[in-house]
């Protein structure tokens, strides 16, 4: 299936084709129409194989189509990733794809090593859409710059490297406390029984996306 065949917002798939992405790669032709669909994702997939955009593309459809962001609201997306370098990487995608939608997809980056200031005052103004690290997005919760009230799209990238790096308990956290009504996408290289547990304590049937 090509992105024109996908019923994509017509921002978005301007945005891709002007980022000269042709043809979907494995991953995007398997996971896209599923994780468009609504569903809960196990992804099995290694960086390089564009699985930035396989979830970038539906988040960013996912958010046109909810209800405005109000006064007082978090994001509606949440991307967690375990290094600065990797969320960088993952919100500059975003921005890519969302350029055509930029004021009613703003996207913030809210990660560890810089100061708290602007991104608290992104975070208040109102973000549809955060890419963190999670330990300084629990950060953000504690200190009452953001909330999960409006999440309904979660991934959690590279989460296999996130347990290694010692973030499962802020990872439960977040995932303890969203809405009940949320899809979640969880992408990892590898499979031990660590995210085995994680998969079946948070995804909701999900579709086993490997490539
Ligand atoms: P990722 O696995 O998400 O880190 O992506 C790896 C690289 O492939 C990045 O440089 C992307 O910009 C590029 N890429 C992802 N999807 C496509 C596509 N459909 N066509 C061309 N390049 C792509």
């Amino acid at each position: 299936e090509s992105f024109q065949e996908m019923n994509l917002h017509p921002n978005i798939l301007a945005d891709i084709l002007h980022h000269k992405y042709e043809t979907p790669t494995p991953i995007q032709a398997q996971g896209l129409p599923i994780s468009l669909s609504g569903r809960d994702i196990l992804g099995c997939a290694e960086t390089g194989s564009g699985k930035t955009a396989s979830f970038s593309i539906p988040m960013i459809q996912h958010c046109l189509n909810q209800p405005p962001l109000r006064p007082g609201d978090g994001p509606m997306a949440l991307v967690l990733a375990p290094t600065r370098e990797l969320a960088q990487q993952i919100e500059r995608e975003v921005r890519a794809f969302s350029r055509s939608s930029s004021r009613n997809v703003r996207t913030s980056i809210v990660v560890g090593g810089v100061p708290m200031h602007e991104q608290r005052h992104d975070l208040r103004n109102g973000v549809e859409i955060v890419v963190a690290t999670p330990g300084r997005f629990i950060d953000h919760l504690q200190q009452f710059n953001t909330n999960l009230s409006r999440v309904s799209y979660v991934v959690l990238d590279e989460a296999d490297r996130m347990l290694d790096m010692g973030f499962e308990p802020q990872i439960k956290e977040v995932m303890n406390n969203l809405p009940p009504r949320h899809q979640t996408l969880l992408f990892s290289a590898t499979m031990p029984k660590e995210i085995e547990e994680l998969a079946r304590a948070y995804l909701n049937k999900p579709v086993m996306v490997k490539i």
